[in-house]
């Protein structure tokens, strides 16, 4: 079969993305085809664009959609022709209109949730979730403090550790996501270019917080481990100024016995088992009231310009392309 997808000949800018007719062969066993509706977009498929997290190409991109089961290989029993299904993962394939794909990574979509929202919400809402139960689990009145709040990942976080009764301290780049995220959940508001520390110390009577959820790193990562009280936790998930640089564990010492950890998604779901409970979590945070917030959509096809406009910090909430 024929299908259109979206890939790559070389690392470099959102110019870079091609729209190609490519063959798609029949689904091995295990494997299904997905039939993409809807696709998330995420800063990671910048990285393996700009080759910050290389891959052998050419390649497609994109780690996360939904769609409907159009054909299934031998021995699936985990999915049927017609379900309507997500999924995140490897390999970047996501940008096109059909792809194969292992059938026992496949979530059904739960009634009640449309695909633009699943393809919204699983990779940042499965992320949200390891970071408030599984790096730090946030206890009701901890101070945290979370980056890029108003974000994809951000606005899902604010609302779910707020719903577990966190003090959630956002930090934003501008007065429009810094609304935003105060409707989200966040308590208090740091712009992106203030003094963090001193802010944060202002806000938790000197004390600093319990836990920094950093996705900035590079610029930040000082700031970050500045604004944790003794014991606290720094959970440093992403890149967005650049991989953070090498420092010494007498960092931590001296800030009082700190904790970092540099967490990834897929090894919180690396079995059907884990992947199902976790997504049990995150629909059950849903039903509780975390909302999906999908701030734009593109057409597939002009995913350079999603490109384009999340590393301009242009974005807010989710974004959804559409095939
Ligand atoms: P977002 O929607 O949050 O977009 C990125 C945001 O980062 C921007 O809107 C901006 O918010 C903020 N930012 C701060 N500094 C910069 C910068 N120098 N360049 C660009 N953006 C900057 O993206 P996602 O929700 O897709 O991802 C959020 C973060 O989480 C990313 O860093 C991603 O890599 C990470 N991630 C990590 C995972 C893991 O398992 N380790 C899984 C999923 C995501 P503002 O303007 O308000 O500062």
């Amino acid at each position: 079969m024929k299908t259109n997808a979206i890939r790559i000949h070389e690392y470099g800018g959102p110019e870079v993305l091609k729209w190609e007719e490519i063959d798609l062969p029949d689904p091995v066993a295990g494997e299904a085809t997905i039939r993409h509706t809807a696709i998330g977009l995420n800063l990671i498929d910048t990285y393996h664009r700009s080759g910050l997290y290389p891959m052998d190409l050419p390649v497609g991109l994109g780690t996360e959609a939904a769609g409907i089961v159009e054909v299934v290989g031998q021995g699936v029993t985990d999915v049927a022709v017609g379900d309507r299904v997500v999924y995140t993962g490897m390999p970047t394939e996501s940008y096109s209109e059909r792809r194969n794909f292992s059938a026992a990574r496949l979530v059904k979509i739960p009634d009640g949730i449309t695909d633009n929202v699943a393809a919204a919400v699983l990779l940042k809402g499965l992320t949200a979730w390891y970071l408030l139960r599984r790096s730090y689990r946030v206890q009701e009145g901890d101070p945290i403090l979370l980056y890029a709040a108003a974000g994809g990942v951000g606005s899902l976080a604010s609302q779910w550790a707020n719903q577990i009764g966190a003090t959630v301290i956002g930090v934003v780049s501008t007065d429009e996501k810094a609304e935003l995220a105060r409707s989200q959940g966040c308590a208090h508001i740091i712009m992106a270019d203030d003094d963090i520390p001193a802010r944060v110390k202002e806000l938790t009577d000197g004390r600093g917080v319990a836990a920094v959820y950093d996705s900035v790193g590079k610029d930040t990562f000082m700031a970050s481990l500045d604004s944790l009280r003794p014991h606290g936790t720094m959970v440093s998930f992403g890149n967005a100024s650049g991989p953070v640089d090498p420092f010494s564990p007498l960092e931590l010492a001296k800030r009082g016995s700190l904790y970092v950890t540099r967490p990834v998604l897929f090894a919180f779901i690396e079995t059907r088992e884990k992947l199902l409970s976790a997504c049990d979590e995150l629909f059950e945070a849903m039903n509780s009231g975390v909302e999906v917030r999908i701030g734009q959509t593109y057409a597939l096809k002009n995913a350079a310009q999603a490109h384009l406009d999340i590393e301009a910090r242009l974005t807010t909430g989710s974004t959804v392309l559409l095939p």
